[in-house]
């Protein structure tokens, strides 16, 4: 899409969970994309020129120009990110932020809706990926619904992460991603006061980066995401379509 006067350039900030190569381990959530199809989405970013960056590094250069940068985030810290996503990344020497659930070693709360178990990292594998500059964020200790806990249970889930991941990184923990997109003022609040200076949530917030560093809105890409779809995914102006693409859905985002 070619930017126009009206359209305000966003950096974009990607939503995923898992890389698969296989059908067996598919459930019925799309919360994963086929290995080859990441491959392809991280082939058109670098043919394109793009730089991946985390939250540590705008941290850093808070000024730094967003052009042609994007955010990759991975969601629950699956075992299959270390398997599948860590060598790509080291192949197109690229970054990403994984949002770590601390006190599970598997999906509890989807298998509860039937979907199949899948592990998650080891603390080895972690601390390898970490060391290597990808950025681990907090996603709670247990993948709770913030936004119908208490307030001593926020706490613990959300400050107690970020302790549990410091312990494992031994790096600062910076960012933090609300399970189910589950924000409130109060979620937010707790989050901000738990020492984190960003949070994700998923398709929920401003829609341009850097207006709320506490609900930054995520562009979920899917195994029906195409390579046209993802092409325009990493604009920076996702949130204003075409006309001819809002005049069929209707809607802005999807
Ligand atoms: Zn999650």
């Amino acid at each position: 899409m070619k930017p126009n006067q009206n359209k305000k350039y966003s950096l974009p900030v990607l939503l995923y969970h898992r890389i698969v190569n296989k059908n067996s381990v598919v459930g019925n959530h799309k919360i994963y994309v086929w290995e080859k199809d990441f491959e392809k989405q991280l082939l058109f970013l670098k043919d394109s020129g793009y730089e991946t960056i985390t939250f540590f590094d705008l941290q850093q250069n808070p000024k730094m120009d967003l052009t042609k940068k994007v955010i990759i985030t991975f969601d629950d810290g699956y075992e299959d990110n270390y398997r599948l996503l860590f060598p790509l990344l080291k192949k197109y020497n690229f970054k990403a932020v994984i949002y770590l659930v601390t006190h599970l070693n598997f999906n509890a709360w989807g298998v509860r809706e039937g979907e199949p178990r899948v592990e998650m990292m080891t603390d080895v594998q972690k601390k390898e990926m970490s060391d290597y500059g990808i950025e681990m964020g907090g996603h709670t200790r247990s993948h709770v619904d913030l936004s119908r806990l208490e307030e001593a249970e926020m706490i613990n889930e959300i400050r107690g992460c970020r302790e549990d991941v410091e312990r494992i990184t031994n790096k600062k923990v910076i960012s933090f991603a609300y399970p189910f997109g589950g924000i409130n003022d109060d979620v937010k609040k707790i989050t901000r006061e738990g020492g984190y200076t960003y949070a994700v949530s998923t398709n929920t917030g401003p829609k341009e980066f850097g207006v709320d560093n506490f609900q930054i809105r995520r562009i979920e890409v899917t195994p029906k995401t195409t390579l046209r779809s993802f092409k325009n995914k990493v604009s920076g102006f996702y949130f204003y379509p075409s006309f001819i693409k809002s005049f069929f859905t209707g809607k802005q985002t999807k």
